[in-house]
């Protein structure tokens, strides 16, 4: 069975139905979201309602929490704040329910996911592999995936190290890879807002079949989610950002 891994969408429909249509070209079976369906983007409820009707499992971020007035948004920087405030104003109360409604973890055969780390679902950024290594005692399956950082990214435990035992693993781009056989912590990267100077969607595919993971990035027409922010009245670097993946 092949599984589409997507995470932090911010409401960025185009970067949305772009990967999704990659995707299907190259057939999956199932969906996983790890969260941040809206916040920053100016389609909070086609990319809720989208994700809804695709994704098996689907598990709730910051923004999902700060816009249902579960998080503090002076937590936020400026811009995020507003962003947030706009899309409270606009959410269907459907949606709002069906996402006060996702559980922080989900466990599903070897994978753990979550949006944020293992220690904190929500709030911890998983930066570096010092922060990798702290991880490793706070979920029980054999994989976990997560979201948060919008940097596609994949670390691995070598148990019996006495001294740095976490490892961050470099991938190719859009070709099947094995996983290793240990313990790993995996981001698929952000589908509406990347952060690794890589302005394409990112996204992956797991085949359990096979055991191979897949890195994918696909260009959208950033530009139409660009004039939507300009037209909400949504803050202008949040746009512009999008330009440059960062
Ligand atoms: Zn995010």
């Amino acid at each position: 069975m092949k599984t589409l891994i997507i995470s932090d969408i911010h409401g960025n429909l185009e970067a949305l139905q772009t990967v999704m249509k990659s995707a299907q070209g190259k057939g999956f079976d199932r969906t996983w979201c790890l969260g941040d369906i809206i916040g920053y983007g100016p389609n909070p409820n086609e990319c809720v309602e989208a994700v809804r009707e695709v994704a098996e499992l689907v598990v709730p971020g910051n923004h999902d929490w700060a816009v249902l007035g579960k998080l503090d948004i002076n937590n936020f920087n400026a811009d995020a704040k507003t962003a947030i405030l706009w899309t409270r104003g606009q959410l269907a109360p459907g949606n709002r329910v069906w996402l006060a409604s996702l559980n922080v973890r989900e466990v599903v055969g070897q994978f753990t996911l979550l949006h944020g780390s293992p220690r904190h679902e929500i709030w911890e950024y998983i930066t570096d592999t010092s922060v990798a290594a702290k991880q490793w005692d706070y979920f029980e399956t054999a994989m976990c995936l997560y979201g948060h950082t919008h940097v596609p990214a994949l670390f691995t435990l070598r148990e019996g190290k006495k001294h740095g035992n976490t490892f961050s693993f470099s991938f190719p781009w859009g070709k099947p890879f094995p996983l290793p056989k240990s313990r790993l912590l995996i981001n698929p990267g952000s589908v509406g807002q990347p952060r690794d100077s890589d302005p394409r969607a990112s996204y992956a595919i797991w085949d359990d079949e096979a055991g191979t993971w897949t890195f994918h990035r696909v260009k959208y027409p950033i530009e139409i989610t660009q004039r939507k922010m300009r037209q909400a009245g949504l803050p202008i670097r949040l746009a512009l950002r999008l330009s440059y993946g960062w």
